[in-house]
């Protein structure tokens, strides 16, 4: 028989979607497990959000609508672009898609052609080189370090662009080290950018996650020139907690978004439109949202953290936003447990989630080995059980004889 796409053979499947189907499992057979693991919010979808979807289902709106998403619901978001990023993307230039992730996806299809070179800083979201693999394009990974709390330098930036470098791909808040980008940093990285003719894909899906008085900035915000070249990610599985909706939008210059559409409209029509009523049902709501939502995580962070503190051999950098935090396990590995060798990420994420009953995810999924990411997106009776199980874990590993 003929072989697969070499494309689709190419890449492997999600880390931490992979992670969060076996935790979920074993939650199904009834073990006691826990999850530090896949990133999704414990707090139900807001009730403006439920109350606009179930209303749009007795009044049948279950039509085909518009490819692009409801007229409504881009004009919406044209204004909150406006209003809280400082962005004017007019609503032609806002697509609605099946998740964050499927915007990436889009913008991917509709941006690259087979060589082109996109740079991903590291550590990075799983899905990104994956994606641009799926696209046709060529990663380019560029390291950060921790002590530079893992943001990417300009001169680290500048000296990875090649003549085929296309894009930039970066993620503020990000995941999986909770780094935010101040607007200094950001214009710093602004003038590579534009220097270099580099189109930008900024996704900002955890914006509305950030800690103490830490805020975001939206590069596409900077300049009549990174406005022209950037798209903005976004979508409601965060802060609006509505995950499995599955919805997420994206603004773009109107030629880039055109070119998205055009694919959007024939790889998936257009998402759900239950789900884009019952984001039309929380946009309005956000200033009463919001400040409840920060106030959940800081207060999971800060239990998190303090109990970090506690488990000898591991460092990790203060995450400003986001749910995660990106752990170094270098100093404890390679070690032993109980017969059982643990030579990376991924043997302690499977010990932790065989022995412990705690479900992580190994940061190799993240492009660095000797890291685990940890979602704290969770209750803090969760939480305690979950840091117990961790800290019992690593502190019974010994190094190898
Ligand atoms: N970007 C980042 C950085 C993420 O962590 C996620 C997590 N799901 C997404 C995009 C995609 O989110 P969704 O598809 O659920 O909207
Ligand atoms: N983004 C979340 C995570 O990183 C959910 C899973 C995924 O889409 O990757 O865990």
């Amino acid at each position: 028989m003929k072989s697969l796409s070499a494309r689709a053979l190419g890449i492997s499947p999600s880390p931490t979607v992979a992670m969060d189907a076996r935790y979920k499992e074993l939650l199904a057979r009834g073990l006691p497990v826990v999850s530090l693991g896949a990133g999704e919010p414990d707090l139900p979808m807001p009730e403006a959000g439920v109350a606009a979807a179930i209303q749009a289902l007795r009044e049948g709106k279950t039509r085909y609508a518009h490819m692009a998403g409801l007229p409504e619901l881009r004009a919406a978001l044209s204004r909150k672009f406006s209003e809280e990023n400082g962005v004017a993307y007019a609503p032609e230039e806002i697509l609605v898609t099946s998740g964050a992730k499927q915007a990436v996806f889009t913008a991917l299809l509709a941006l690259l052609n087979p060589g082109d070179e996109v740079i991903i800083p590291s550590p990075y979201w799983v899905t990104y080189p994956e994606a641009v693999r799926l696209a046709g394009g060529t990663p380019v990974i560029v390291e950060t370090r921790m002590k530079e709390e893992f943001k990417l330098r300009p001169e680290d930036l500048r000296q990875a662009v090649t003549s085929r470098t296309k894009l930039l791909i970066l993620n503020s808040p990000c995941n999986p080290t909770g780094a935010v980008y101040s607007r200094k940093e950001f214009e710093a990285l602004a003038e590579v950018v534009v220097d270099k003719d580099l189109y930008l894909l900024s996704d900002e899906i955890y914006e509305h996650i950030t800690f103490e008085a830490v805020r975001c900035v939206s590069p596409a915000s900077l300049s009549p020139e990174m406005r022209a070249r950037t798209a903005t990610v976004n979508g409601f599985s965060k802060a609006f907690a509505m995950q499995g909706l599955r919805l997420g939008y994206i603004g773009a210059p109107a030629a880039w978004a055109k070119a998205m559409i055009a694919a959007q409209s024939h790889a998936a029509h257009h998402p759900s439109t239950i789900s884009q009523y019952a984001a039309l049902g929380c946009l309005p709501a956000s200033p009463e949202i919001l400040p409840s939502i920060r106030t959940h995580y800081q207060k999971a962070k800060d239990f998190a953290l303090s109990r970090l503190q506690n488990i000898p051999g591991v460092a990790w950098n203060d995450p400003q936003g986001a749910f995660y935090v990106f752990l170094s396990v270098q100093s404890l590995l390679p070690a032993v447990v109980g017969g059982r060798a643990i030579s990376g990420s991924l043997d302690l994420a499977e010990y932790l989630l065989e022995e412990c009953n705690l479900a992580t995810v190994p940061g190799v999924g993240f492009g660095r080995e000797g890291y685990l990411r940890l979602s704290f997106a969770n209750s803090l009776d969760d939480l305690k059980t979950a840091f117990d199980r961790l800290e019992q874990g690593l502190r019974a590993l010994s190094p190898p004889a």
